[in-house]
């Protein structure tokens, strides 16, 4: 005689299943200036797979971009062709600064190059290194995915604190 098996139910919200496909689904806007470009170029192909992860779409396009990565050293007259990408990415949006130069300068403490890309845009991951590995890559883009399926993203505390100012 079989034996009736109750109903498989799942309950979630609208909200929590739009996040989770956002999560699941970036498309990466990369901005590669230097050697930490090509780790991300490893990062993005076939042996390390950021497909799994939903993120193999590269845009080079802002307006169709939710994950910024900035990788390598960014010059004073670079940053406000960086800022103005980042206003044209439509919310929400995350940011990842990938290897030592864009998160801090690295060893490049000269007035000509921007000491942390944190001064001017929201970062959601940092990647140490310099450069960082391909698995570091991942690793920051799945922090960036749990930030996502969690509905949250620097963005956000970035844009109320500067409404408190
Ligand atoms: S952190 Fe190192 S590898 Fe990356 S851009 Fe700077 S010097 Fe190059």
């Amino acid at each position: 005689m079989a034996v009736e098996k109750p109903f498989d139910i799942t309950t979630t919200t609208l909200e929590s299943a739009i996040n989770w496909a956002r999560s699941n689904s970036m498309w990466p806007m990369p901005f590669g200036v230097a050697c930490c470009a090509i780790e991300m170029m490893a990062a993005l192909m076939s042996k390390y797979d950021a497909s799994r992860f939903g993120s193999e779409v590269l845009k080079f396009s802002p307006r169709q971009s939710d994950l910024l990565i900035v990788s390598g050293r960014i010059s004073l007259k670079m940053m406000p062709v960086l800022m103005r990408i980042w206003e044209q990415m439509p919310e929400p949006k995350w940011c990842i600064s990938m290897g030592a130069c864009a998160s801090s300068g690295g060893v490049f403490d000269t007035y000509a190059l921007i000491q942390g890309i944190d001064q001017f845009l929201p970062v959601d991951a940092y990647i140490p290194g310099c450069p960082p590995r391909p698995e570091a890559f991942i690793e920051a883009l799945m922090v960036v995915q749990e930030k996502a399926r969690e509905g949250k993203a620097s963005t956000q505390a970035y844009t109320e604190k500067a409404q408190q100012v």
